[in-house]
């Protein structure tokens, strides 16, 4: 059979049911995929010693020739033993493996073999114990060079995913280099199949950087192509130009009980200034939780009623978007703005007797400037009659086609958009990671802040903290326990939080109201759950970090976070956030059993810091960037080799990409490169 990159790994020889499934667990179902597998890591074993060299203690590889190699039984325990004589031109070696009697059967006398094991001492001299062994052959794959190391699962070894790799290396000559050419002579970039080559068999560290290089500036430069692309279609749109009405709008400031602080005047400024332009806005609003956001959010609205447009607010989920409307329903009262509350089935609606219908009449009319809901108010067949700003609460990605929707219900216009987020990334990662999006940060607090208490408790000191929590309940407060996720099949944390409910609700607080919230609940029930807790009937909440805990609970004042080592800085940072939105004292308290330097280190970041921005960058230095937390949540593809912090491969992927937009943005010349990017957004678009 002719294999081509297509084929699927099944049609490779020792490749049967079985290991097809294994591979498959890996995402591997193809050549092409068995190809892009890349290694995790690399071990160097390209020096060959000689026998007569070797020391105790030391790493090494040797090429021998066996002189003698047999089976027996170990005197001590129910273990079989393959003892080698094996020798070089300076000196014989012992070698003993352990139950792999079939090793006679591979490896025979007079067989010219490498060997890379650790070298022992025993009574009877050096000796080799358990080697990687390899025959002699035109090219070594698992020893004498820098050997790939992949990351595996149990159910499959290095040796085999190296063998079948260079089983298909061949069909590297049938991969077509999608990138200009003259991008890859520019920046002196290595050819795609040698650096497909050189990534799982490199020939020395000089090459293996090359490829390294080469592989991680196709990530980077689509990704920022893909951003270019986005920005620039976007730019061909229309937007209603919103004027800003300096009098107006200090009015409004003039009707907060509250002075702006200079950060959120700064992003006020940059977002109304967009707003005045014909081409649509396109802004990601950065700020800790309780910096302010939502005001500055209001400024935005009022600006754009104003103007005669609509707008539209949209948070994740309905309780959310209920404490939204009535934030926001506030702020604008002295405007005499009126504001609908938009969800599937909310209470405060039934409450007041306003069915669905008949917002979606005033909406339709444009009796009605200002809505607020879950994302379902664009998803459904809201009509609005002028809709001028859409601005999105913690989800930062909304994809340029999702938005052009939007440009029926706007007279053909598209909506201005602005999008929040409490998750600290830094600037830098930012601009990378966003490179559509225009960013405002607001990195200061509203003065007059309590600051939370934390403290890092030793597992000695739980009951103390649990002897404080119930004091807190008595006082008529309220706590979270945060668990985090231990095992890693359980992505949704059901395990660890359920376990830890029961246990709190027979052992440590029987006679206090718990709630449990993990990701398996639906939607529902999460809500449930939720509104329990935001109106008092729990006392206790036990979540999982999946949850959304975006709720503002004010009269929240104590947080438990159970193995905090686990959990980034700026994570814990977010959880932490969700105390201390009172004028009460509120503590934080970090469950660690982990006594170890680094990990008291980390978490004393964070006793000492209250800046989100500041943690973030703490978590680049302490853990990279792939931890960085929010990253994922923020629908950001993951990325196999670059990291963020190779700042000369973004740099030249930041030229490449703007060379070729300044070129031919609509990558005419570039069949294969359209070709690839194609793939590549349909690729975002399902994760
Ligand atoms: P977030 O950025 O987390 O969305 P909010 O907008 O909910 O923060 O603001 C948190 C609280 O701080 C609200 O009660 C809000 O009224 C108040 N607030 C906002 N700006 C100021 C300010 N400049 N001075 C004092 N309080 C403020
Ligand atoms: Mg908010």
């Amino acid at each position: 059979m002719v294999l081509t990159l297509q084929s699927p790994v099944e049609q490779l020889p020792r490749v049967g049911k079985t290991i097809a499934r294994r591979l498959r667990n890996l995402g591997i179902e193809s050549v092409a995929e068995l190809l892009g597998y890349y290694p995790m890591r690399y071990e160097d074993l390209s020096h060959v010693d000689t026998i007569n060299a070797l020391a105790p203690g030391q790493r090494a590889t040797i090429k021998v020739k066996v002189n003698l190699i047999e089976n027996r039984r170990s005197p001590y325990r129910r273990k079989m033993l393959t003892e080698a004589l094996v020798s070089d031109a300076s000196g014989s070696l012992k070698i003993i493996w352990f139950n792999q009697p079939f090793l006679t059967k591979v490896l025979n006398v007079g067989d010219a073999v490498y060997l890379s094991g650790k070298v022992e001492s025993s009574e009877y001299g050096f000796q080799m114990v358990s080697p990687t062994y390899e025959k002699e052959r035109k090219e070594q794959i698992h020893t004498a060079r820098i050997v790939p190391v992949y990351s595996l699962t149990e159910e499959l070894t290095n040796k085999q995913l190296r063998y079948f790799i260079k089983l298909v290396f061949p069909l590297i000559r049938q991969i077509v280099d999608w990138l200009p050419p003259d991008i890859v002579q520019t920046h002196k970039l290595m050819e795609l199949r040698t650096a497909v080559q050189q990534i799982h068999f490199p020939e020395n560290p000089a090459l293996l950087q090359k490829a390294q290089e080469r592989l991680k500036f196709n990530e980077l430069f689509t990704l920022l192509l893909k951003a270019r692309i986005s920005r620039r279609s976007l730019m061909q749109e229309q937007a209603p130009a919103i004027p800003y009405q300096q009098d107006y709008i200090r009015k409004f400031v003039g009707s907060l009980p509250f002075t702006l602080t200079q950060a959120q005047k700064k992003a006020a400024w940059e977002i109304l200034r967009d707003m005045e332009k014909r081409t649509p806005m396109n802004r990601l609003l950065e700020g800790d939780v309780g910096s302010g956001k939502t005001v500055v959010a209001a400024m935005a609205m009022v600006s754009a009623v104003r103007a005669g447009f609509q707008s539209a607010l949209m948070a994740p989920t309905e309780i959310l978007a209920e404490q939204h409307s009535k934030k926001v329903r506030e702020l604008l009262a002295p405007m005499s703005i009126e504001i609908g509350l938009l969800t599937r089935s909310s209470k405060k609606m039934r409450e007041q007797h306003v069915t669905q219908s008949v917002i979606l009449k005033a909406i339709a009319s444009g009796k009605l400037s200002c809505v607020v809901g879950t994302h379902a108010l664009i998803q459904q067949k809201v009509e609005f009659k002028r809709l001028g700003l859409v601005i999105i609460d913690e989800q930062h990605r909304f994809g340029v086609e999702q938005r052009k929707k939007l440009k029926q219900r706007s007279k053909g216009l598209l909506p201005h958009l602005l999008s929040m987020t409490a998750t600290p990334i830094p600037r830098t990662l930012a601009l990378t990671l966003y490179g559509d999006l225009d960013l405002s940060i607001i990195d200061e607090m509203p003065p007059g802040r309590k600051k939370i208490i934390t403290e890092i408790v030793p597992p000695q000191d739980r009951q103390a903290t649990y002897a404080f929590v119930r004091e807190e309940i008595k006082k008529g407060h309220q706590a979270f326990v945060i668990c985090p996720l231990i095992d890693p099949s359980d992505v949704l944390g059901v395990k660890a939080a359920t376990a830890e409910f029961e246990r709190l609700k027979k052992n440590v607080f029987p006679d206090i109201a718990l709630g449990l919230l993990h990701g398996k609940l639906r939607i529902q029930a999460k809500e449930h759950v939720m509104r329990a807790f935001a109106e008092g009937d729990i006392k206790i909440l036990v979540a999982t970090p999946v949850v959304e805990v975006g709720i503002d609970v004010p009269n929240a004042t104590a947080m438990i976070i159970e193995s905090a080592e686990r959990f980034g800085l700026a994570q814990l940072h977010q959880f932490r956030g969700r105390i201390g939105r009172s004028e009460h004292q509120s503590t934080c308290f970090l469950f660690t059993e982990t006594a170890n330097d680094l990990t008291q280190q980390r978490l004393r970041a964070l006793v000492e810091s209250e800046n989100g921005f500041q943690l973030a960058e703490k978590d680049l230095e302490f853990r990279g960037p792939g931890e960085v937390y929010g990253l994922r949540q923020a629908g950001f593809p993951d990325l196999k080799m670059a990291k963020l912090t190779d700042v000369a491969i973004i740099q030249k992927a930041r030229e490449a990409s703007d060379w070729v937009m300044q070129r031919d943005p609509e990558l005419t010349l570039y069949p294969l490169l359209k070709k690839k990017m194609a793939y590549f957004s349909k690729k975002i678009h399902m994760e």
